[in-house]
């Protein structure tokens, strides 16, 4: 024998339930996704790195997987950040110049960076892969504009293939744009803890060694979130998970 249930008593429940909905808050700023767009640029030596080295035929594969998947993915998964390459251009680095800076400017005269009109009001962050030897120890060098909020409309990173710890200074560099900055701590795992540690036979900052950021950066990134890039309405990209690209020929060993 079947039960009537009282019809009233689920009219009251989805009352409490919409009650309940509507006080909840506007979905915070913290949680709305922002998309944004990438050059990626690459010299002759890292092109050939690409190719010889970790065997991608096609080396803008290779520069999509850092930049779309790598690290977009621990950006995505802490901030809601999703990174997109718009443009890939091949360059020819000038192999006399011998300051980080004047590569930067290389990279960004030559891909034309500077002097482009882009949609999305030109908020976007060239990352330039060399193959030449960055004197910053990590291999990699944030170029941005100064921290002046209102200068924030470009950002440029360039990062050497280095060892195989590209998804590591790529996200250390970017990080920067980000307005994180380095720090020295013995223990704490942080992607901008350029403290240095011995990991087998190499003695490198344990930024190399970790994806994670420390509170503080976390933070900091988080109050800067939106300074590149287009807010919400975007739900690609990202979510995906960092290829072990190192992995192709061992070179990754942290
Ligand atoms: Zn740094
Ligand atoms: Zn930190």
């Amino acid at each position: 024998m079947q039960r009537k249930l009282p019809l009233a008593r689920p009219i009251i429940l989805l009352m409490i339930i919409s009650m309940f909905l509507s006080i909840q808050p506007a979905k915070s700023t913290s949680t709305r996704t922002i998309g944004v767009w990438f050059w990626v640029a690459a010299d002759e030596e890292w092109r050939s790195w690409a190719l010889w080295t970790m065997g991608y035929l096609d080396w803008t594969t290779l520069a999509k997987l850092y930049v779309e998947y790598c690290v977009s993915f621990y950006f995505s998964d802490a901030f809601r950040i999703y990174f997109n390459v718009e443009t890939v251009i091949a360059y020819n680095s000038d192999n006399s110049l011998s300051v980080d800076k004047d590569r930067i400017n290389d990279a960004q005269s030559k891909t034309g960076f500077l002097s482009n009109s882009e949609p999305w009001n030109g908020y976007i962050i060239l990352v330039a892969f060399t193959g030449q030897q960055i004197t910053d120890s990590s291999g990699g060098l944030l170029y941005g504009a100064s921290t002046a909020g209102t200068e924030w409309w470009r950002g440029i990173v360039i990062v050497n293939s280095g060892m195989g710890w590209t998804e590591y200074t790529l996200q250390h560099e970017l990080s920067h744009l980000y307005a994180a900055q380095d720090h020295w701590d013995p223990v704490l795992q942080c992607v901008m803890n350029i403290y240095i540690i011995h990991v087998g036979l190499n003695f490198i900052p344990i930024a190399l060694t970790t994806h994670d950021w420390c509170t503080d950066c976390t933070n900091t990134i988080m109050s800067n979130r939106e300074r590149f890039g287009q807010i919400g309405n975007y739900g690609g990209g990202g979510g995906g998970k960092c290829y072990p690209v190192g992995n192709l020929t061992g070179g990754l060993t942290a």
